[in-house]
């Protein structure tokens, strides 16, 4: 009999690796603590990587469909001038697939679907692990299993990294961090873009998503708010007009606000019988779009090793092995850029925006080319 793999998380990372693994002919059941696959009401972008590792497992029409296609990745001032553009289209062609901008609930409910609801054990919040030959789970509901398999996919705060693993350290970015949707109908020229324009200090991202839909982010340094509460149309008053129009077209009780953090990177992912993936292993901070992605590669690494004969069990040394390196580049210069996003010093502003303008080209293709290479 082939053991059950036990997945702790129905986030992206969770559903993904879950959805690989039954592809592979693994039986996988996930455990989930939240009472519905209900994501947060925010968009998503998933990049050129992982939606080659979504064509391969043959859901890259459904993501498109649902989405709304991004060819360019735009860095601008605060009136939206140009400082950095990043064009896809070369990356397109390569690979055969685009960077999706998607609501996040859609996407759950294509990965959900795609997996199958009887694989999905919701409202079940593991809160204990005890190892002796098996990994004896315990759940807030006082209900217990017994698994030889267990994947921790359970995010930033996992409880499999922090009950198996050595202490780790969550590093605060001192960004505050607003989402939203607004229904809008978004002038044509930016329907095939992300622009994140800077300003002093703070940052507005926005993206369309579907039809009517836009997607949008805004980031202060947290030094700046007293409060989550705060009004965004000040907050953002010097920004260009279509950036206020998009504001004003959210409603307030749509927005959701978090603060920036990040997992300091660990070394080790994976122990007998037991991996981690996703935000549990590398979360990153949110500057470079790459984190729901990575957990996407995560799964991809782990169904390749699998196309080479060994058991899932085998894996998971040489999938960290694997992962290591890039996932913690991301999360390096995610970090860096996060905080050159938010420099206040006009004179720093200045000197950036220059260099920024006038960086070759090819400094932007290296980057490019090592994101959205699969290992
Ligand atoms: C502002 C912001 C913008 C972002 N934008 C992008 C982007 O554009 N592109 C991109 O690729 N990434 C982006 N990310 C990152 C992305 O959201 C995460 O990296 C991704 O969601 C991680 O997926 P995951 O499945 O590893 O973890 P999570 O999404 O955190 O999922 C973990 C799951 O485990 C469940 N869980 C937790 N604890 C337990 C427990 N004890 N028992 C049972 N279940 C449990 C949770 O309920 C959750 O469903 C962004 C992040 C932020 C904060």
């Amino acid at each position: 009999m082939t053991e059950t793999v036990t997945i702790i998380g129905a986030g992206i990372g969770g559903l993904t690796t879950a959805l690989t693994l039954k592809q592979k002919g693994l039986s996988v059941t996930i455990f989930e603590s939240s009472a519905e696959i209900k994501p947060v009401g925010a968009g998503i972008i998933i990049a050129n990587n992982a939606m080659q590792v979504f064509q391969k497992l043959g859901i890259q029409d459904k993501i498109e469909k649902a989405g709304n296609k991004i060819s360019y990745m735009k860095i601008t001032d605060t009136q939206l001038n140009n400082i950095s553009v990043v064009d896809l289209t070369e990356y397109e062609k390569k690979y055969g697939v685009h960077n999706i901008a998607i609501h996040r609930g859609e996407l759950q409910k294509i990965l959900a679907n795609e997996v199958g609801y009887d694989t999905i054990n919701l409202s079940k919040r593991l809160s204990k692990i005890e190892k002796t030959d098996l990994f004896k789970l315990t759940f807030e509901d006082n209900s217990t299993i017994e698994s030889k398999l267990l994947i921790g996919a359970d995010g930033i705060k996992s409880i499999v990294r922090n009950q198996l693993f050595e202490e780790s350290t969550l590093r605060n970015a001192n960004q505050k961090c607003w989402r939203g949707i607004c229904e809008i109908d978004l002038p044509e020229k930016y329907h095939t873009e992300l622009n994140e324009a800077w300003g002093k200090g703070k940052r507005f991202g926005f993206v369309k998503i579907s039809d009517h839909k836009v997607y949008w982010y805004a980031l202060t340094n947290s030094k700046n708010t007293k409060s989550d509460e705060v009004n965004l149309t000040e907050m953002f008053s010097e920004f260009h007009s279509d950036i206020l129009k998009i504001i004003s077209a959210t409603g307030k009780e749509q927005i959701i606000v978090s603060d920036i953090i990040d997992l300091k990177p660990i070394y080790k992912w994976q122990g007998e019988n037991v991996c981690l993936i996703g935000d549990a292993a590398h979360a990153t901070t949110p500057n470079l779009g790459q984190g729901a992605c990575q957990a996407i590669e995560d799964a991809y690494v782990l169904g390749k090793l699998l196309d080479t004969g060994i058991a899932i069990e085998n894996t998971f040394k040489e999938y960290e092995n694997l992962r290591r390196k890039k996932a913690h580049t991301i999360v390096n210069t995610s970090w860096t850029v996060g905080k050159m996003a938010h420099i206040e010093n006009s004179f720093g502003i200045f000197l950036r925006n220059m260099i920024m303008k006038n960086l070759p080209r090819s400094a932007n293709k290296k980057q490019m080319d090592m994101i959205f290479n699969l290992n």
